[in-house]
């Protein structure tokens, strides 16, 4: 039922997730992409050269008409690759700034572009506030038009095996839903797409999880440092934590300390996995939509105070690297 596709954003999880989208679309759809690095773009088309349409914008992976301020010469090339009929388009983009100016600059100028019937996915983790302003944006412009913040969980390696939770600010009964879901199902693990309710609640529910997710990490560092500073040997301490209630994910597979899990990023150099960096951003987005809906939580403030000493030297290793403050402490 894919007329055809749009992609913008091809970074660490866009480019896999596109590529599985051109994978296990039907023969005849195209799939026009668009990335700030024309590299990504690049490799989409070496590998699906019958699918994959490189946008030389946003503006024209939304666009259902060629603008005419292009030369005579690209309109042709445009109008036979095909790229003019995107019903549905899915973006992934690092931050809230990133995803306005893809959908409300004066560059994409999406309120000249006819979006009747458009499905537009985001799966960026951003905040709440931008999401709804997008989906008000979107719905201004055409009332038939639907954008559904749908942010993922299951890092890399989910986006390459095609593996990912989807969490879909949708709800089950409403009448798009069900091409939304049988769109990400292409991407990610069908038992694990879970419609959340109304706009921005996919937001809310990937937030939250990661909230639990930055704190956890943070308080499982900590007791491994407590209990090995104090004598435990580290491979009792770990099978101590499995063998209680306090066994958690950050414990029995991520945890931070150097082999004690050969597959854990701490044992392969803190090689990402999920970026520090990108942690600290989705708990200060929880802190963030704690004060926009009262929530009196206390735990966000010293997690963040741990992410942003450990970000200047471990921001781009993987988030199990905040462990180095207190090992690092330790050996010197
Ligand atoms: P990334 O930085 O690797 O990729 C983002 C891509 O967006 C880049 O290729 C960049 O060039 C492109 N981009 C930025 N601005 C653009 C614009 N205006 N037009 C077109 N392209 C633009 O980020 P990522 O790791 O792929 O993460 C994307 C989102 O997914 C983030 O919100 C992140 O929090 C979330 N996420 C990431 C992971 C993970 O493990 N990396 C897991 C779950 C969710």
């Amino acid at each position: 039922e894919y007329r055809n596709v749009g992609f913008i954003g091809l970074g660490v999880m866009g480019l896999p997730m596109a590529k599985n989208l051109a994978r296990k679309l039907p023969d005849g759809t195209k799939v026009a992409v668009y990335d700030l690095s024309t590299a990504a773009m690049d490799e989409l088309s070496q590998e699906f050269p019958n699918k994959i349409v490189k946008a030389n914008n946003a503006r024209e992976v939304f666009s259902h008409s060629v603008s005419r301020s292009y030369s005579a010469c690209t309109r042709t090339r445009l109008l036979k690759t095909n790229i003019i009929s995107q019903n549905l388009i899915v973006t992934m983009l690092p931050e809230g700034k990133h995803v306005s100016s893809v959908y409300m600059s004066s560059e994409t100028q999406l309120d000249s572009v006819d979006l009747k019937n458009k499905i537009l996915i985001d799966s960026s983790t951003i905040d709440v506030e931008t999401s709804l302003a997008v989906a008000d944006h979107v719905a201004k412009i055409d009332s038939s038009a639907l954008f559904c913040d749908a942010p993922v969980s299951g890092q890399a390696q989910g986006a390459i095996d095609g593996t990912l939770a989807f969490f879909l600010g949708i709800s089950e009964s409403h009448g798009k839903y069900k091409v939304v879901s049988d769109l990400v199902r292409l991407m990610g693990n069908k038992d694990k797409v879970l419609p959340c309710g109304g706009p921005s609640l996919g937001l809310v529910a990937k937030i939250s999880h990661n909230y639990l997710a930055g704190v956890m990490s943070v308080a499982t560092c900590e007791t491994m440092d407590l209990g090995i500073r104090a004598g435990l040997d580290p491979k009792m301490l770990y099978r101590v934590l499995c063998a209680g209630a306090a066994r958690n994910p950050m414990v029995e597979h991520a945890n931070p300390v150097p082999g004690l899990v050969p597959t854990a990023a701490s044992s392969n150099g803190y090689k990402p996995g999920f970026r520090a960096s990108l942690m600290a951003k989705d708990v200060s987005l929880g802190v963030q939509m704690a004060q926009t809906y009262k929530s009196n939580i206390v735990l966000g403030a010293p997690t963040m105070d741990v992410y942003r000493r450990a970000l200047p030297k471990y921001g781009g290793y993987d988030f199990t690297a905040i462990y180095r403050l207190y090992a690092d402490d330790q050996n010197g």
